[in-house]
């Protein structure tokens, strides 16, 4: 049995191999173990702290009422509040959220933010639904969970399928079911609008982190961002912004997968003009210039870097085997499934994992966070200037525990972030 199934075994949980929170948490555990970490903290690492479920009906703009079910998971709090994205989105179950929730407190460790770990999201299919329905969704929805966020408690922000909008409006709620003495204003979220709270410089952040990480880490795997090529599979926030982001550093975007169909162009694909079709369109589908790819064709394009940033555990062992990349950088949060990535291992492809890919959207919310709580607001140069500093020094942090461990690279970044939580609840010892 191993350590992972011993702690499942105790907190009489079920553990079925293809359960994500199961796989996630294993390899959690697995890290864990490596960097010593009393086996008490284990089981309480091994589940969330607290795990909200609501169901509430809403009022569609043809008179009919629908029912939704929405979930805050907060996973650990050791750090500092609780913090993470909500994710509107058909597929969004609770162990989906869970083990977001839990790579939340491994990313905001790992940057050695003051934060910990949550996940939040509503399962709806947000493009079916007009803005207005969207609103009263968000209203009804932080309304049902307003006592369990705040600015010192739990702080959510943007996912898939929400944006800065859905975040003014959760404040907005927020704010309006407070006291007047106590509204802490918007500081309750982050990744607000800019004329309402927000930071420059969020909405390319996670794009622009991972752009610093790969910058960082890339020459001394012995390529060049200048002269790489790259694919992507998403094209929404995230992948537009790495798509631009690399491009303005040189490289060259052969392919792009998105649920409208795959695309590519050995000579190079516009990132600047492939979001405007996108926005125009809603998918990559039919972009002048590109021919259609099949899906095993577009996995099959031979590339330097592929960058999955789209959902979760979109890589499976079969499409790991199609693939010919040397890099595969993690933009999504766990986009390859545990038995895809033991075949890219085998295969000799670098994994650069996404809780330190990733890190940059969440790193610039602290930045917000930190500027609300200041009544401050900082130039795009020095939220970008602090976000490389953040980045690099993650990168350099987790590439030394991968050479003092001698192992990969998501192990590594597990156990520097697994240390510090180890390290903070030493001191802080447990209650009463
Ligand atoms: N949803 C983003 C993530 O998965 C950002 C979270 C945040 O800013 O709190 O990292």
């Amino acid at each position: 049995m191993t350590n992972a199934e011993r702690i499942f075994q105790e907190l009489d949980m079920s553990p079925q191999s293809d359960n994500i929170y199961i796989q996630t948490m294993s390899e959690i555990l697995l890290a864990a173990d490596r960097v010593k970490v009393p086996r008490r903290l284990q089981l309480i690492l091994a589940q969330p702290k607290k795990e909200v479920m609501v169901h509430f009906p809403v009022q569609m703009e043809d008179g009919r009422y629908e029912l939704f079910k929405g979930y805050r998971v907060q996973h650990n709090n050791v750090v500092g509040p609780y913090k993470g994205g909500i994710r509107y989105h058909s597929e969004v179950s609770l162990d989906h959220i869970k083990a977001l929730a839990a790579l939340m407190t491994m990313k905001c460790a790992l940057v050695r933010l003051p934060f910990g770990g949550a996940k939040g999201g509503v399962k709806i299919t947000p493009r079916k639904h007009t803005r207005t329905e969207l609103m009263r969704v968000t209203r009804r929805f932080t309304s049902e969970l307003r006592a369990n966020i705040g600015p010192d408690y739990d702080i959510p922000a943007p996912d898939v399928g929400t944006d800065a909008q859905t975040m003014a409006w959760m404040a907005d709620t927020y704010i309006n079911l407070k006291e007047p003495a106590f509204r802490l204003g918007g500081s309750v979220v982050t990744g607000k609008p800019l004329a309402f709270g927000g930071s420059h410089g969020r909405g390319k952040a996670t794009g622009q982190g991972l752009v610093f990480v790969v910058a960082e880490l890339l020459p001394e795997m012995g390529y060049r961002l200048s002269e790489s090529s790259f694919s992507l599979v998403g094209y929404g926030n995230v992948g537009s912004w790495t798509g631009r982001l690399l491009a303005e550093r040189g490289a060259t975007m052969r392919a792009v997968l998105d649920h409208t169909g795959a695309i590519g162009n050995p000579e190079g694909i516009d990132p600047v003009a492939l979001a405007m079709h996108v926005e125009e369109t809603g998918g990559v589908a039919g972009f002048a210039g590109t021919s259609a790819l099949s899906p095993d064709e577009f996995y099959q394009t031979e590339v330097d870097l592929f960058i999955p940033a789209a959902l979760e555990q979109m890589i499976d062992a079969r499409v790991a085997r199609l693939l010919k990349c040397k890099v595969l950088i993690e933009a999504a949060n766990a986009p390859v499934t545990p038995a895809a990535d033991r075949h890219l291992t085998e295969q000799g492809v670098e994994v650069l994992p996404a809780i330190l890919c990733n890190s940059g959207g969440v790193t610039v919310s602290y930045f917000e966070w930190k500027q609300n709580r200041q009544a401050e607001t900082w130039e795009l140069e020095v939220v970008d200037h602090q976000l490389q500093k953040l980045m690099v020094e993650t990168a350099r942090r987790v590439k030394q525990m991968a050479e003092e461990l001698g192992c990969d690279m998501r192990t590594a970044a597990y156990c520097s972030a697994l240390e510090y939580i180890g390290s903070v609840y030493s001191l802080r010892g447990i209650f009463p």
